[in-house]
């Protein structure tokens, strides 16, 4: 991962129960990740999807913030923030890492700050949901997928 530290941008990771942005109108917001009881099961897997790591654990797992202004959520400075649920298992937090981290922060650094190819293309279509940034969703699944390999190896 030299990208994440050979940039000038710097990625902070902060693992809590919030994450914190200015939102559009430049206000200071904090949204809540909640606590362990607002995590869900389900059964583990071996294998993940984008949101869900292989933990089945169902929450707000974790959000990036850019540091960019205007959009919906932005950066309270100049960094790039990483926010992971410190309710999940270490497991699921390590995961969720990998998806922040290694998905949409990276590929934000590689693309210099390109925010269509950084985020999730959610739509909804003919009653289906499609996953459109291909980019995007290999990355986080490769990731997430590494660690699963890695920690239970
Ligand atoms: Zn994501």
């Amino acid at each position: 991962m030299n990208l994440l530290s050979a940039n000038k941008t710097r990625v902070i990771i902060e693992v809590g129960n919030k994450a914190y942005f200015l939102d559009k109108n430049n206000n200071y917001t904090e949204y809540s990740f909640g606590d362990k009881d607002d995590i869900d099961y389900v059964e583990p897997t071996d294998f993940t999807t984008t949101q869900t790591p292989t933990t089945g654990e169902l929450g707000y797992g974790g959000k990036t913030v850019f540091p960019v202004k205007g959009e919906l959520y932005n950066s309270v400075n100049e960094n790039l923030y990483v926010f992971i649920n410190s309710a999940f298992s270490e497991e699921g937090q390590a995961q969720m890492i990998a998806h922040e981290a290694y998905g949409h922060a990276y590929l934000f650094l590689k693309y210099g700050g390109n925010l269509k190819i950084s985020r999730h293309n959610y739509q909804h279509k003919n009653g289906y949901n499609f996953y459109g940034n291909r980019i995007l969703n290999k990355r986080i699944i490769d990731g997430m997928n590494e660690v699963h390999y890695n920690m239970s190896h």
